[in-house]
């Protein structure tokens, strides 16, 4: 936490630990890799500006910076494009020209990105510990579990995988092997109805939402009109999920228990808080913040919706933002003339995402023009073979 980000949002204090522990080794069974080098320029270099810009530069055409939303800004400043997870693998892929993609994101990402590249392009993540907690959540054979659980109760032929962009590839790729889509949080309405009715019409579908809990509850009850009881939960730290064969079977919509430990600490207390703190504050919600938070926002939607909303909003209106603080901070710099809180009282960036830094991103650069490609990111044929099916059915949308 910086002294500007704690002067851009009064009311608000430092969280007292980083809400990730993660580092070098500390989590060897996580989707991203964890070994980062130490070769690392220090962080207090005061050349390191200057180094950016001036490998950024030898590197001209051949490389393409890719910066995810909640970015750092000092990160932000050396991306060639911003956005979300998946619009920036859609610009890497329409850059075939770019050698070196360089993805200031996290790790599943990257993945995507290498997915939907050419082979002539290599993707790179400035710090291999960049990971994503909900990506996580989901690992390749918990989900390989729940779907034998789902076809002992004789219900899998009737499932539909919907997996959300914040998963592994290796998800992804489980996802287009049984016939599923990837949403994000902008498509995840139509994702799902999509899922619920393909196939034979007279045959209700049944749908597995991997791996974020909240995403698929909030858009299967606020935007399809489900009931909360038509969604069960499925825990993989339990034998069968924690459902019983009859539960998978009554259910129209499977939930994963995985969450986003940024967006799940918002809490109703908090919308009340800043209710009370700013008066005529509109409250505006990411989908991935718990069902009870979202019911008790004025506004719900994705980063794209966000931005949108307070680029239209009018001056002197007052917002309480929920999702990652980078960005929020941006928003209120972007709109001086507006009043833009951050949602909670204690502060939270995405760690992970914090993890990519000057010096990380140097060090990258640095190597590129030294004729060295660090911390590539690749994906394994047959699974990036059939994410990308998956990804192309999000696409093909109606
Ligand atoms: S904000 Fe949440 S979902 Fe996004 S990368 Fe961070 S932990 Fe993952």
């Amino acid at each position: 936490m910086t002294t500007s980000a704690l002067d851009l949002m009064p009311g608000v204090e430092p969280t007292p630990l980083a809400l990730l522990l993660l580092g070098r080794q500390s989590d060897p069974d996580s989707e991203r890799g964890v070994d980062c080098p130490g070769e690392l320029p220090a962080a207090s270099d005061p050349t390191l500006v200057a180094r950016a810009a001036a490998a950024k530069a030898t590197l001209g055409d051949r490389l393409f910076v890719l910066g995810h939303h909640y970015q750092r800004d000092e990160v932000i400043a050396f991306a060639d494009v911003t956005g979300d997870s998946f619009r920036l693998a859609q610009q890497a892929a329409a850059r075939p020209e770019a050698e070196f993609i360089v993805f200031c994101g996290v790790h599943f990402m990257a993945e995507a990105a290498d997915i939907l590249t050419g082979s002539q392009q290599a993707v790179l993540l400035p710090d291999l510990a960049a990971g994503c907690s909900m990506a996580d959540m989901a690992s390749f054979e918990q989900v390989e579990r729940c779907w034998e659980d789902l076809v002992a109760a004789g219900v899998a032929a009737d499932t539909v995988p919907v997996s959300y962009m914040n998963s592994s590839a290796a998800i992804k790729g489980f996802t287009g092997r049984h016939g599923g889509t990837i949403c994000t949080s902008s498509n995840a309405r139509r994702a799902l109805e999509w899922a619920l009715t393909h196939g034979s019409p007279t045959r209700p579908r049944k749908i597995l939402f991997l791996p974020d809990q909240h995403l698929g509850r909030n858009t299967a009850v606020r935007e399809l009109g489900l009931a909360l009881s038509d969604c069960v939960v499925y825990d993989p730290h339990k034998p069968g999920g924690g459902l019983t064969a009859q539960q998978l079977r009554d259910a129209t919509v499977i939930l994963w228990k995985g969450h986003c430990s940024v967006h799940g600490r918002f809490t109703v207390e908090s919308v009340r808080e800043v209710r009370e703190r700013v008066p005529g504050v509109t409250v505006l919600v990411h989908p991935e913040c718990r069902h009870e938070v979202v019911l008790a926002a004025d506004l719900v939607g994705s980063t794209d919706y966000i931005i949108k909303t307070l680029d239209a909003a009018p001056a002197g209106s007052s917002w309480a933002i929920g999702t990652e603080l980078n960005l929020v901070r941006r928003l209120a710099k972007a709109h001086p003339d507006k009043t833009i809180v951050y949602l909670d009282k204690t502060v939270c960036f995405c760690s992970t995402m914090n993890r990519i830094d000057l010096p990380h991103l140097v060090w990258t650069l640095e190597s590129l023009v030294a004729g060295r490609v660090v911390h590539q990111i690749t994906v394994e044929p047959d699974t990036a073979r059939f994410a990308k099916a998956a990804l192309d059915q999000m696409l093909a949308l109606p």
